[in-house]
């Protein structure tokens, strides 16, 4: 007779949802979408992770990005606490912060001033307060599927026509608000062209992913990302990239750099922070010094500029700087995700993948979808089964279809050969299932 032992893990679960909503402190992490228990975790080191029941996992969501150089790097880790005995936090200008500007500068150059905040969803704000305050207008554009962070103007999906008003994505959000954000679809350069035509010298600002990370993973068409350039330059809009995923990710110089684009603002979040938590929005001067104290739009943060966060964040940034990091985070990605196809297809599943960089998208359907309608045709049942498969097998993959997976400096190759040999099993599962 088989006797069933509760798992620390349930154990920890239970308990936290009667303190914690959901049980957890960010929603993706209770496995909502893929069903189960999530697992709680109490060790991180290079590519792998153990969960507070001893279980190993071979980690493709690192920390949602930030892990780059893979968990608990020992530069990182000495310098966090050597800068730690130093006090943890001066609400005061320190040299870090000088240290960490330069640096955006000097991989980020159309970042020509910088302000360092404590998170993504910081950073977006800001850069839309700073883009309204320079332009004196209050519309905003974003994309359907495309995140930002949980500030109230982002939280807005597409009205019922292409053209009419967003309404609230969640509650709590006044309608007043989500009125003045605009939603367009992701790579619809025509829906963009007619937007500005109508009301291009209304709009403040346009934010937008240069790859979505947040839907799982969709690529721009360069057609439309130049035309989205063009348009706001035309209109004397603020294009802002939100670079919070993509930025030292896709490549040293983010997105922008990757497809050559220059927009007039930028926000960066996650690797810049190495695990701690760093955001930061810089781009024009011109722009920049409408900020307090030099200008009439304010911002500020106790914590802004920790040195103990920018100094995880500078080791890291220090790092991915090695000769090669990027090429090899991309070649060892697409090594992954070349191996899934394969995988897939020996298994008769329906099934694509890409990557950019060390990020990449998982699609339980025929083609790489462009945009968020075509990212929900994904069979949301075949990436749950797989998931949970993948899960038992110690790969530890974002829970849920629409998220896009990470892949860091540690990830060896024998880790991506276990990945693509448990993915085998996964597949044959998801072939039965019917
Ligand atoms: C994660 C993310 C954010 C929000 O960052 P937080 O640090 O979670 O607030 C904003 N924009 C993008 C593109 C992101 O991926």
């Amino acid at each position: 007779m088989a006797i069933t032992m509760t798992s620390i893990n349930e154990t920890l679960f239970e308990k936290s949802q009667q303190l914690i909503p959901g049980g957890v402190n960010s929603p993706v992490r209770a496995f909502r979408s893929v069903g189960g228990t999530p697992v709680f975790f109490k060790k991180g080191l290079g590519s792998k992770l153990w969960d507070v029941d001893g279980k190993e996992y071979i980690d493709y969501i690192n920390s949602w990005g930030p892990m780059i150089v893979g968990h608990a790097h020992p530069v990182v880790i000495k310098a966090v606490q050597e800068v730690a005995e130093n006090s943890l936090s001066f609400g005061a200008p320190t040299g870090l912060e000088l240290e960490m500007a330069e640096l955006i500068n000097k991989l980020v150059p159309s970042m020509e001033q910088v302000r360092l905040v404590s998170s993504g969803t910081e950073a977006t704000m800001s850069a839309i307060r700073v883009a309204r305050g320079f332009t004196g207008r209050s519309k905003l554009v974003k994309f359907e599927g495309c995140y930002h962070g949980h500030s109230d103007a982002l939280l807005v999906k597409a009205g019922s026509g292409l053209l009419t008003f967003g309404e609230p994505d969640s509650a709590g959000v006044p309608a007043e608000v989500a009125a003045h954000t605009l939603t367009l679809e992701y790579n619809n350069t025509q829906a963009l062209k007619d937007l500005f035509s109508k009301m291009g010298d209304e709009i403040a600002c346009v934010i937008i992913e240069p790859v979505v990370g947040n839907m799982n993973l969709v690529v721009p068409h360069m057609e439309f990302l130049q035309t989205l350039r063009e348009l706001c330059t035309k209109h004397g809009a603020v294009l802002i990239f939100d670079e919070v995923m993509t930025g030292f990710r896709v490549h040293l110089g983010g997105a922008q750099a990757l497809y050559n684009i220059k927009p007039d603002m930028t926000t960066l979040g996650k690797v810049i922070g190495g695990g701690l938590p760093v955001g930061a929005f810089g781009g024009r001067k011109d722009i920049m010094s409408c900020l307090a104290p030099l200008g009439k739009v304010y911002q500020a943060g106790t914590l802004s500029g920790n040195p103990v966060a920018v100094t995880a964040g500078l080791k890291t940034l220090e790092l991915i700087q090695a000769p090669d990091f990027h090429a090899k985070l991309t070649a060892q990605t697409k090594k992954l995700v070349d191996g899934l196809i394969e995988a897939a297809k020996e298994a008769g599943v329906i099934f694509n993948a890409q990557s950019v960089g060390g990020m990449f998208g998982l699609y339980f359907c025929e083609k790489c979808p462009a945009s968020f309608h075509e990212v929900m045709q994904s069979n949301k049942e075949h990436f749950n089964k797989f998931f949970h498969s993948m899960l038992d097998s110690g790969i530890y993959l974002g829970p849920s279809a629409f998220e896009a997976g990470f892949v860091s400096a540690a990830h060896s190759d024998a880790d991506i050969a276990f990945t693509i040999a448990a993915a085998k099993k996964a597949f044959a599962l998801v072939a039965t299932a019917h």
